[in-house]
C-alpha cells in the first residue's frame, strides 16, 4: 500500500527553539494598516499588534507557541512527519519543490502539534503555520491533528487549534479534502469524554479548514481584524453577482451576524484563553 506520509529523521528543530526564535526582518516596519512605520523590536514586544491602529500581523506557530504556553512548556510531537507527494502533483511547479522551499523558510510543515501549559491549564495545541504554502492543510497536517487530539482525548485534557489557513492543500487532492472529516470525527470523540475544544481563529482561516473543525469548537474565538470564510470575496461578489457589505468575512462582522463567539486582543489571548479553559474543565 502506497504510505500517504513519509517518516524522516527528526529536524534540529525542537520545542526549545521556540525560546529563542529570532523574526527575520529589518529594524523598522511598515504596518498593513494604518502605514505608521514601527520600530520592528516595538512591535515584537507588543506582541505583533501595531501599537499605532491595533492591527494584530500575523504570526508563525513559533510565535503563537511563544505567545501562549508557559516558558519550556511545550511538548512537540510528529516533528518526523513528511508529505509523500501522493498524486505526484504538478503546476506551474512541482509540489515536491514547493515543499523543499517553504521547508528552506525554516518551517517543516504547515501544523505544530503538541501538549503545553497555558498558565498552568495543560492543554493540547494544533497550530498552524501560514508561513509554510499558505498554513495549507494536506495529509500530515490532518494526521498531526488527530494524533494530538486523540493524545489529549487519552489524557483527558482540552484541545485548542489555533487556525491559520488556506484550506485544503489542493497538490494533494482528495487526500486532502478527508481530512476535514477525518479531523472532525477524532473531535467527536473527544467531546464525547465530555472534553472542551476551543478554536481560535486567525487571519486569514478560509477553504476547507473553515469549512470543518475551525467551525466546530465549544467556543470560536477570532482574532481582531482576521479574514475568515469558505470562498472569497470575489468569487462570492461573481457568484451572486452583487456587491459584499463593509467588513465582510471580518471578524467584528462575523461576531454581529453570530458565526463567532468572541473576538479576543492578543494581549489578552493567553489570560483569557487560560481562564475559559479553567471553566469549561470544571463543567
Ligand atoms: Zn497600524
Amino acid at each position: 500500500m502506497c504510505a500517504w506520509f513519509s517518516i524522516s529523521k527528526a529536524p534540529k528543530a525542537n520545542a526549545e527553539d521556540t525560546d529563542k526564535l529570532e523574526i527575520p526582518g529589518g529594524l523598522w516596519t511598515k504596518c498593513k494598516s494604518c502605514s505608521e512605520i514601527v520600530y520592528t523590536k516595538e512591535l515584537e514586544r507588543n506582541f505583533k499588534v501595531c501599537p499605532k491602529c491595533g492591527y494584530h500581523f500575523r504570526l508563525n506557530a513559533a510565535e503563537r507557541i511563544n505567545l501562549l504556553c508557559d516558558a519550556a512548556q511545550f511538548e512537540e510531537f510528529d516533528i518526523q512527519l513528511r508529505s509523500n507527494d501522493p498524486l505526484t502533483f504538478k503546476d506551474s511547479s512541482k509540489y515536491k519543490d514547493r515543499i523543499k522551499k517553504a521547508e528552506k523558510s525554516g518551517s517543516y510543515e504547515a501544523l505544530r502539534s503538541g501538549i503545553g501549559k497555558i498558565n498552568g491549564e495543560k492543554v493540547g495545541l494544533g497550530v498552524f503555520d501560514f508561513t509554510y504554502i499558505g498554513g495549507s492543510m494536506g495529509v500530515v497536517v490532518g494526521e498531526k491533528l488527530c494524533r494530538i487530539i486523540e493524545r489529549s482525548t487519552t489524557l483527558g485534557i482540552p484541545v485548542i487549534i489555533i487556525s491559520s489557513s488556506g484550506g485544503a492543500r489542493m497538490q494533494e487532492g482528495i487526500y486532502s479534502l478527508m481530512q476535514m472529516a477525518k479531523v472532525t470525527a477524532a473531535l467527536v470523540r473527544h467531546a464525547e469524554r465530555g472534553l472542551p475544544y476551543i478554536s481560535l481563529l486567525t487571519d486569514p482561516t478560509t477553504g476547507g479548514v473553515a469549512a470543518s473543525f475551525a467551525m466546530k469548537g465549544d467556543l470560536n474565538i477570532a482574532e481582531p481584524g482576521a479574514l475568515i470564510g469558505f470562498a472569497g470575496p470575489r468569487v462570492i461578489e461573481q457568484t451572486i453577482r452583487s456587491k459584499l457589505p463593509e467588513g465582510f468575512q471580518r471578524s467584528e462582522f462575523l461576531l454581529n451576524h453570530g458565526v463567532v463567539d468572541m473576538i479576543i486582543h492578543r494581549s489578552e489571548l493567553k489570560q483569557k484563553l487560560s481562564e475559559l479553559l479553567g471553566l469549561m474543565m470544571k463543567h
